[in-house]
């Protein structure tokens, strides 16, 4: 299959050929017609004279001669002298017998001269017969006779057909010409134009060389401006740093999930070896035990999170949504907020609650607010304070929550919702407890609820998270 490129330009090429085809053809025709009727036109003038001088001429121009026993007419030297002097084909008949015959007409042979005569009753107001001659084709455009008392005479006049060749003639090499030039021109100019597309082939090569998984760092190089090429290679660039940073994402969620995985199992391994050894009892074996009852519980909400996650990314995750006063919601998890404070010797106060509905997941609702506030005590001192608000703003509820706690970094702030991350990777865990996926699963919550988390923080001064979920629509 020749490529698209060769293929515009032969159909380009076989176009324009066919259009100067039937160019030339309707003006061939044309020439043709106008050549013709000036042959008619120079034949009806040439019959005029000859019939005039015919009619005109006098007893003496004539003579009577016999052949074969018949008693025929015919012109005197002066008179044919005279008819002589026309151009083309002319005969004149005597009451059906040949007269006289112009010296054109006596050099045909019989053969030709008959039909010359066999087809002059043929003209019609519309055609005229074509007779093939020795000498060429020729056109029969006169049959006139000749007014005179007592007689009954003709003129038959042919005309040669020569200009109307000529005129075609010069036609088809003309437009040859011309077309032939402008037919190249156009093919030059249509593969010229049309080199762009072998970008595509390139294209194509470059594609399949970087979508090979481990070369999408690479880019196709984009030449040559905005035209739809070029942009093919821009929109097609972008897909690549897409999938580049989705496959990254994927590989370093991979390598997180099994990290995290792998040290409460290792912690696990090492409680149950040491509460299966022999001098290992009574209370270190279970001091042991609990450890790993601990790290096993860790592990489970580990699994639970990235379970939750998975079917997030999926798209298979149901939300039993129903009506959910939020500020009752908000009450309730700042009662559990309160007992948490109270033992990690903060204040927990609520600031306000303004009374709210919206359509969501009262569980899912609720583990996001759990997890913002299990952070900021989390993430606050000794002597600290978490407070608590709920407010309706531009048709949405919006729950608060402000520490005076760690505070966060500005550069660390556009990562706090990444999977598995965290602003202290090495302590968080061990101190705090936290793997960094709470934050990425609440956002995902509040997006899934229509709505969106915010959070401002200063390092050292505290942080405030906000989300806004959209109100039910009786209550908006
Ligand atoms: P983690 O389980 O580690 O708490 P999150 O996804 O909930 O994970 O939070 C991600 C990181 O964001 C935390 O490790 C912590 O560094 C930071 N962070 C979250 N909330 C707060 C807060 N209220 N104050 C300070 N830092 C916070």
């Amino acid at each position: 299959m020749a490529s698209i490129r060769a293929r515009i330009t032969l159909s380009f090429a076989l176009a324009l050929t066919v259009t100067l085809g039937i160019v030339t053809a309707a003006v061939v025709a044309q020439r043709r017609a106008v050549a013709i009727a000036d042959l008619r036109e120079r034949g009806r003038v040439i019959s005029t004279i000859a019939a005039r001088m015919v009619a005109n001429s006098s007893t003496s121009d004539e003579q009577t001669y016999t052949l074969d026993f018949t008693t025929m007419k015919g012109f005197g030297p002066r008179m044919v002298q005279t008819l002589a002097a026309l151009p083309e084909y002319v005969i004149v008949l005597d009451s059906g017998r040949v007269m006289y015959r112009s010296p054109s007409v006596a050099a045909l042979s019989d053969s030709d001269q008959t039909q010359l005569l066999r087809s002059a009753p043929q003209i019609t107001e519309t055609g005229l017969p074509r007779v093939q001659l020795a000498t060429g084709a020729a056109l029969v455009t006169d049959l006139r006779n000749v007014e005179r008392v007592g007689q009954s005479r003709q003129v038959v006049v042919a005309v040669a057909m020569d200009p109307v060749q000529v005129a075609t003639r010069e036609v088809v090499e003309a437009m040859s010409i011309t077309g032939g030039i402008i037919l190249l021109f156009s093919i030059v100019l249509a593969w010229w134009i049309t080199a762009r597309i072998e970008e595509i082939d390139r294209m194509i090569d470059d594609v399949s060389a970087i979508s090979d998984g481990r070369s999408l760092h690479r880019r196709i190089p984009v030449e040559g401006g905005d035209d739809e090429i070029g942009r093919l290679g821009v929109t097609l660039n972008a897909m690549i740093a897409r999938l580049e940073t989705s496959f990254a994402g994927l590989r370093r969620f991979t390598a997180d999930a099994s990290h995290e995985l792998k040290t409460p199992l290792t912690v696990l391994r090492a409680d149950i070896e040491r509460a299966m050894t022999a001098p290992a009892r009574g209370t270190e074996q279970l001091v042991a035990l609990e450890e790993a009852l601990q790290e096993t519980a860790r592990m489970a909400d580990l699994v639970e999170s990235l379970l939750t996650l998975a079917r997030a990314d999926e798209g298979r995750f149901d939300l039993h949504r129903e009506p959910v006063s939020v500020d009752a919601l908000a009450r309730d998890v700042a009662e559990t907020a309160h007992i948490l404070g109270e033992s990690a010797g903060l204040t927990v106060s609520v600031t306000s609650l303004t009374p709210a509905t919206v359509m969501g997941d009262r569980v899912r609702l609720r583990q996001l607010f759990l997890n913002l506030i299990t952070n900021a005590i989390k993430y606050t001192a000794r002597g600290g304070r978490v407070d608590v608000s709920l407010e309706t703003r531009d048709g949405h509820a919006v729950f608060s929550v402000k520490d005076t706690g760690i505070g966060i970094a500005g550069a660390d702030l556009p990562f706090i919702f990444d999977r598995f991350w965290r602003v202290d990777r090495a302590r968080s865990r061990s101190e705090r407890g936290g793997v960094g996926l709470g934050l990425a699963i609440s956002q995902w919550i509040a997006q899934a609820h229509g709505g969106s988390i915010t959070v401002t923080s200063r390092m050292g001064r505290g942080s405030t998270f906000s989300v806004s979920i959209p109100l039910a629509p009786t209550e908006a």
